[in-house]
């Protein structure tokens, strides 16, 4: 009988560990993609519909652009960079076109991109007149031995490198020139939110970037979290890869996108708990208010945020396209 009982339990462990593997195969996605278009207090009851129906059609339309990329095989880096392309062209987002200003009333942009299957990265920071500051991050990692230019000197090379540049017009949107006075007005910085995309594609390679105007009537030459490596955005392709939203010095100080791939890593975490830990818990209980998206290597996904909303959106082989902007309840 005993004989019996072990012979059972071998074929049931036997038996559930190759189901587990084969639904775990059989479920992963080829290919996933998730942007963010920055968190904050994002309030239905505050949300004209009009621009509410902007915004979500602006995000869908990111989606849909990185999305085929990858579909059509291309890389993560490559849908991850097109799809921000989508977002910094858009005067809705802080970022590119639309960016906030700073106490000087000028913009003054940081972006950076990291690839996980090399652990190469590139990042921008206060630059005023690159027209996609993604693109300058992502020539700093391909076509320089660095990883981060700032000011002049980046806005230098991403002209050398022939990339569109604009004057300060095309910007500085009307609805930004009204919070930087209001903000001016109180004497008080404004935190504004952020763009970024972290994708899988076919090959198993992760990448994460992520592209800002920073925090409206910031300091001249005030630096956020989002072109800093490890901060506001991280990728590993043993890992995940993350792009952050919200108060960059709390970002900063707690290294939040490389923290989350190190629990993953040191710990064994899943995504999803070392998310909502580093989130939902440390910088919650700080003051650190903000979000982030990430993928893994598995094609699984978040978006995990402490604040009232965070204009988010995913898009996966599978065939789930998904865009929105208010907590899960307020849905
Ligand atoms: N993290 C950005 C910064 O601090 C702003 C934001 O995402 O809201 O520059």
């Amino acid at each position: 009988m005993l004989r019996g009982l072990i012979i059972s339990l071998v074929l049931l462990v036997c038996f559930s560990s190759c189901k587990n593997n084969t639904s775990i195969n059989s479920k992963a996605p080829q290919y996933v993609l998730v942007i963010h278009g920055g968190a904050g207090t994002i309030l239905k009851k505050n949300m004209p519909a009009e621009i509410e129906k902007q915004y979500l059609a602006k995000l869908k339309e990111a989606l849909n652009t990185g999305g085929t990329i990858l579909k059509d095989g291309g890389t993560s880096l490559d849908a991850i960079t097109a799809a921000i392309m989508v977002m910094e062209n858009s005067p809705l987002f802080n970022a590119g076109k639309g960016s906030v200003l700073t106490e000087e009333g000028i913009v003054e942009m940081d972006a950076s991109i990291m690839d996980g299957k090399t652990s190469l990265a590139g990042a921008v920071a206060g630059v005023h007149t690159i027209k996609n500051p993604i693109l300058a991050a992502k020539a700093v990692m391909e076509n320089t031995a660095h990883v981060l230019l700032t000011g002049l000197g980046a806005d230098n090379f991403a002209f050398t490198q022939g990339l569109n540049v604009e004057d300060s017009s095309y910007f500085i949107t009307e609805r930004r020139l009204k919070s930087f006075q209001k903000a001016k007005s109180k004497n008080k910085i404004k935190k504004h939110g952020t763009v970024g995309a972290v994708a899988l594609d076919k090959y198993g390679n992760l990448a994460a970037g992520t592209s800002t105007g920073g925090m409206t009537y910031k300091m001249k030459g005030r630096v956020g979290d989002s072109p800093l490596i490890g901060a506001g955005t991280y990728a590993d392709n043993n890992t995940c890869a993350v792009s952050a939203t919200g108060h960059g010095e709390y970002f900063i100080r707690n290294v939040v996108a490389y923290d989350i791939s190190a629990l993953m890593k040191y710990k064994d975490m899943h995504l999803n708990d070392a998310a909502n830990y580093v989130i939902n818990e440390k910088l919650k209980n700080i003051g650190g208010d903000g979000g982030i998206i990430a993928v893994d290597k598995d094609g699984e996904y978040t978006t995990t945020f402490n604040t009232p909303g965070m204009y988010r959106g995913v898009i996966t082989s599978d065939g789930i396209v998904d865009v929105k902007i208010y907590s899960e309840t307020e849905y």
